[in-house]
């Protein structure tokens, strides 16, 4: 069940759905398609978002807007895991941390000051080598990089649509004039 967006060309009226979608890619290789909400459709098949996430097998798919020539590309994307205080290293960090702020201050400021720079620093730290190593993995995700014109400014569609005068180029007429229905979400 992608998230649909629109878009229609004010020159010959054309108009273009736009889709986003999710899937879990196992590791026999077969695609499991997550209708939205995402979370619950990764429930039923035993895995969180993070936990997905972290198998590097949450895949994006959508269509990004060429920069340059106005183009739509079709782009996969894996998703990387989020910074979450709620893991086990978040907890271990707080349950080693905290009594080791007590010990070694006496001011409640810099205990509070350095337990939580000292978890978050531990989260940040540990968040950023979990995605270094799912990138590192990665074999699904295509360049960011324009395949009819070869531009490197690949824009998200719900971003593009966020700015103002973003015009599409239309399929059927060749102007550079579609523009986003902004008001226009839907869950196909
Ligand atoms: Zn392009
Ligand atoms: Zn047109």
């Amino acid at each position: 069940m992608p998230s649909v967006y629109r878009a229609h060309c004010s020159n010959c009226k054309f108009t273009r759905d736009v889709l986003e979608d999710y899937v879990y890619v196992g590791e026999d290789g077969s695609i499991t398609g997550l209708p939205h909400p995402e979370d619950d459709a990764l429930k039923d098949i035993g895995l969180t978002w993070n936990g997905a996430a972290v198998t590097g097998r949450l895949v994006k798919e959508s269509e990004m807007v060429c920069d340059q020539c106005g183009k739509l590309n079709g782009i996969k994307e894996i998703v990387l895991p989020a910074f979450a205080l709620l893991n086990w290293v978040g907890l271990t960090a707080t349950i080693i941390i905290v009594p080791l702020v007590f010990f070694l201050f006496e001011s409640h400021l810099l205990q509070l000051i350095v337990g939580i720079g000292g978890i978050l620093c531990v989260t940040i730290v540990y968040t950023l080598q979990l995605r270094r190593r799912v990138k590192s993995r990665d074999r699904v995700s295509d360049d960011l990089v324009c395949r009819y014109c070869g531009s490197e400014g690949l824009i998200p569609y719900p971003d593009f649509e966020n700015e103002p005068d973003s015009k599409l180029l239309c399929s059927k007429c060749g102007q550079r004039t579609m523009e986003p229905d902004r008001d226009y979400y839907a869950l196909s």
